[in-house]
């Protein structure tokens, strides 16, 4: 397996398949920013689902066994389907997982299934309609997430809900939402407002830190601890003690996971990103569309690019000097 600078290798790939979406999350894509005059990428710009084979193909060489299709929206891409279904039976991927903001899942789920998706990871930060309006920028009520949710769970999905938890704005929605994903044994996971992208205002005294939330929950949960499941898991793991369901905390801030970060991101126009905070990234459209396209060689391109890798923004940030221009979290998919 290929391993870069600091001895990490390359198990998980992230394809973004779009830039758009329905929502308008606050620390995401405001409305402010991403609004009527935006200008998102052109369709004739995504990479088509042919030129993701030839990256998946080669990105399997190198170690890859997990793949996670994100966005933007990553439901809005037409042909999902067709595509998940080639990624599980001719690429013979073992672990495909969607992540999505679970507005078009109820009507969705049966087919995401039958096409060969293992795992759904569902984005709902509150339960109350007016917080959850306020977060998603539309104003939209979480009874068609929730919708969603159930209807992904009713077709055996292993699904897990990822809330981002800003102080002030949601912080009173970590208790109900605890208690009621833990009633139907469906993951749920804190994440801690990150600075990703460049307008979403972010600040640390806004951060709720993995630590608060875990004594908020161990206020009324008794909850112990669970081993990383794998390499290049995130999450810290916590099960109910009653073992009704697990949650997790995602502390990308406050305990950053750099060292087991094994992870590409390729957005939808077809850049590798070899980190969530980069700056710029590894134009393989141009090498994907070149007259001289090889395969050999687009695996000895990428084998050499992850060997040079040296990623560890989460580790600095606190040391300052990370205040330069990053990607947005939609454009490349969190
Ligand atoms: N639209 C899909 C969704 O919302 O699930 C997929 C793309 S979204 C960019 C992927 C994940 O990034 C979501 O779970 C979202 O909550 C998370 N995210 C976006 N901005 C974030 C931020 N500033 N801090 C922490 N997580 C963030
Ligand atoms: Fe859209 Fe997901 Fe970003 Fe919200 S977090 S704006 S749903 S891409
Ligand atoms: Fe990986 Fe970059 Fe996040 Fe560190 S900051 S965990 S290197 S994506």
């Amino acid at each position: 397996m290929v391993k870069d600078r600091r001895g990490r290798g390359l198990t998980d790939l992230r394809i973004s398949l779009t830039d758009r979406c329905n929502l308008r999350c606050t620390y995401c894509m405001p409305k402010e920013v991403f609004g009527p005059d935006y200008e998102f990428l052109r369709k004739s710009e995504w990479l088509t689902f042919r030129e993701l084979d030839d990256l998946v193909e080669a990105f399997v060489q190198l170690g890859v066994r997990k793949i996670r299709l994100t966005g933007g929206e990553p439901l809005l891409r037409s042909g999902i389907n067709k595509y998940i279904y080639g990624l599980k039976h001719i690429h013979k991927i073992e672990d495909i997982a969607l992540t999505t903001n679970g507005l078009r899942l109820a009507e969705r789920a049966g087919e995401l299934k039958a096409a060969g998706l293992d795992r759904v990871t569902v984005s709902l930060d509150a339960l109350d309609a007016e917080i959850a309006g306020q977060m998603n920028g539309r104003g939209i009520a979480p009874r068609a997430v929730l919708a969603g949710i159930a209807a992904a769970q009713h077709e055996g999905f292993h699904v897990k809900v990822n809330m981002v938890v800003e102080r002030g704005v949601n912080d009173g929605e970590i208790l109900p939402m605890a208690r009621y994903f833990k009633e139907r044994g469906i993951t749920l996971r804190f994440i801690e407002f990150m600075d990703v992208g460049n307008h979403n205002g972010w600040k640390m005294d806004r951060v709720v830190s993995g630590q608060e939330i875990l004594e908020k929950i161990q206020s009324e949960f008794a909850a112990e601890p669970i081993d990383l499941s794998s390499q290049g898991e995130v999450a810290k793991r916590y099960r109910y003690a009653d073992g009704s369901a697990e949650f997790g905390l995602i502390t990308s801030v406050t305990q950053p996971f750099c060292r087991g970060c094994t992870r590409a991101r390729i957005s939808a126009d077809g850049k590798l990103y070899t980190c969530l905070f980069a700056s710029t990234g590894l134009d393989l459209k141009a090498y994907l569309r070149a007259d001289d396209y090889d395969s050999a060689k687009l695996l000895q391109f990428l084998s050499s690019h992850w060997v040079q890798r040296d990623d560890r923004y989460s580790e600095l940030r606190t040391q300052g000097g990370t205040d330069r221009k990053k990607i947005e979290m939609s454009y490349i998919g969190g």
